[in-house]
């Protein structure tokens, strides 16, 4: 087995495992049996890496390597003698590092992104960090499409093809804080220590390059090897410098499972106030991830004290038992006041609009039978309705009504306002009041949606309209 190469069926990354011939014997056979799951389970390589080093120390730990067993939970660095690990960026991501390599800067893959490489995720997007001036950078990219993302800031955004843009970012220090969210000013550094020193939370303050490998001042992999969030540095100072942080501090616990470390949870406690400063869009779109966590009840009602400083409405409403979908979480959460309280928090017109209307049909007493949803369907639409009968588990019946081509929009009438005016009707309000009519005699059943059978009754609806709002329209 020593110096068998195992490389990643499909994943992003690849082991290359060496020396193995202590390992396996400290092992007592583990590792053949992790390799034999790995490839049967197809696993990620990631995966099999921390099931490897799970699996060593399960059977007592390897003396000499860099072992630790904290709880029930085993860790490794990925310096653990004889296990070394390579990680596939992507070509774009590599090209910019080795363009500004080139030009004689240094230049890391950094944050996030390693943060979810090493969790076996797909990350969102790619950062750089370098020691080049946000000028220099640009030289760099001179043939490039360049986007000023936040340059005041030391960030450009250098565009691939059409949908791709690296964020290049210059080594920083960031100045006091002014307003518990941004820093008065940023120095430029060259030195990477510093830059990673000023990140959030020690999972996210990870560099890497593919010839130097990890740079991990704070010990972020073992802190993601735990499971643990806790920040760069006194929690204190650094949520004060900018609340946001706990938001997405509270944001990775629910996404990613992780635990609050107990010193970074005090911190913020005390530093919560801080949250009446950020602005509504940012609180939106930290708690919209958050609410689609996989953790989001523990969050939601172990931090409800914290979160209430953000969102003054929430109620600790569990909402794990929904379909991962925002407005129907929303509408969970906020089952009063809907509308006011997700205008205040900036989101979009589609998202208020169906949270608010699943919200007030969660007050009504459910549509009982085919007719009944018809109408609801006709009332609310097709998106509001597919999500209430999804989280209450009768898509099947929903489905049945739209495979039937039973009718119930105005679309799906045999008639058009056309054949109305067609047939003599006046042109005007009538014409809408009237097709209204005959799709509630359709879901009614008490006529067949046929052209003819409708434009039957239509003299009728006329006539009654017109006593009833004392209209009298002029016949063509
Ligand atoms: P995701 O992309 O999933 O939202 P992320 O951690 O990558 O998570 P980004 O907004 O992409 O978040 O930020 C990239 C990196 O910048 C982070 O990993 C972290 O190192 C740093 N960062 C982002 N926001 C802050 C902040 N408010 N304070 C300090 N560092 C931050
Ligand atoms: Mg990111």
């Amino acid at each position: 087995m020593a110096g068998r190469r195992v490389y990643a069926p499909h994943g992003r990354i690849a082991f290359v495992l060496f020396g193995f011939d202590g390992l396996f014997s400290a092992m007592k056979g583990c590792c053949t049996w992790i390799f034999d799951a790995g490839f049967a389970e197809e696993l990620t390589p990631n995966q099999v890496f921390y099931a490897i080093i799970e699996k060593t120390a399960e059977a007592g730990g390897c003396s000499g390597r860099r072992m630790f067993l904290r709880g029930k939970q085993a860790c490794a660095c990925t310096r653990a003698k004889g296990v070394s690990m390579r990680i596939d960026i992507p070509d774009y991501a590599a090209e910019v590092l080795q363009r500004l390599n080139d030009s004689g800067f240094s230049a890391f893959v950094v944050g996030g992104c390693l943060r979810d490489i090493l969790l076996g995720r797909r990350p969102g997007d790619w950062d750089i960090c370098t020691s080049a001036l946000p000028e220099e950078s640009r030289a760099c990219f001179a043939d490039k499409q360049i986007v000023d993302t936040g340059a005041r800031h030391g960030t450009i955004g250098v565009v691939f093809g059409k949908a791709i843009c690296v964020e290049v970012t210059t080594y920083r220090i960031d100045g006091r804080y002014i307003d518990g969210r941004h820093p008065q000013q940023v120095t430029f550094t060259r030195d990477l220590y510093r830059d990673l020193a000023r990140r959030d939370f020690t999972m996210n303050a990870i560099a890497w390059h593919p010839k130097t490998g990890f740079v991990d001042p704070f010990g972020g992999r073992q802190a993601i090897c735990e499971k643990r969030i806790s920040t760069v540095g006194d929690p204190r100072r650094r949520f004060a410098e900018d609340a946001l942080r706990i938001l997405r501090g509270l944001r990775f616990a629910s996404v990613l499972g992780f635990s609050l470390e107990p010193e970074t949870i005090r911190g913020m406690e005390e530093g919560k106030k801080g949250l009446t400063r950020i602005s509504a869009e940012r609180i939106q779109a930290e708690f919209s991830r958050l609410l689609l966590g996989s953790q989001a009840d523990p969050v939601l009602c172990d931090f409800a004290a914290i979160l209430r400083e953000a969102i003054p409405d929430l109620q600790p409403v569990k909402v794990s038992g929904l379909l991962p979908e925002l407005s129907l979480r929303l509408a969970a959460l906020f089952p009063e006041r809907t509308e006011e309280t997700l205008r205040r928090l900036r989101y979009d017109r589609e998202t208020i609009r169906t949270a608010a209307a699943l919200a007030r049909l969660n007050r009504e007493k459910p549509p009982a039978d085919r007719r009944e949803i018809q109408k609801w369907l006709r009332r609310e639409g097709r998106h509001t309705m597919e999500l209430y009968m999804a989280a209450r588990g009768r898509t099947r019946e929903l489905q049945d009504i739209f495979d039937s081509g039973a009718c119930w929009s105005l679309r799906q009438l045999a008639v058009s306002g056309r054949d109305l005016i067609e047939s003599g009707i006046p042109p005007g309000a009538q014409i809408g009041r009237i097709l209204e009519r005959l799709l509630d005699s359709v879901i009614e059943g008490k006529a067949e949606n046929r052209r003819e059978a409708l434009l039957s009754m239509v003299v009728e609806f006329e006539t009654e309209l017109q006593e009833e709002t004392g209209e009298r329209g002029k016949r063509q």
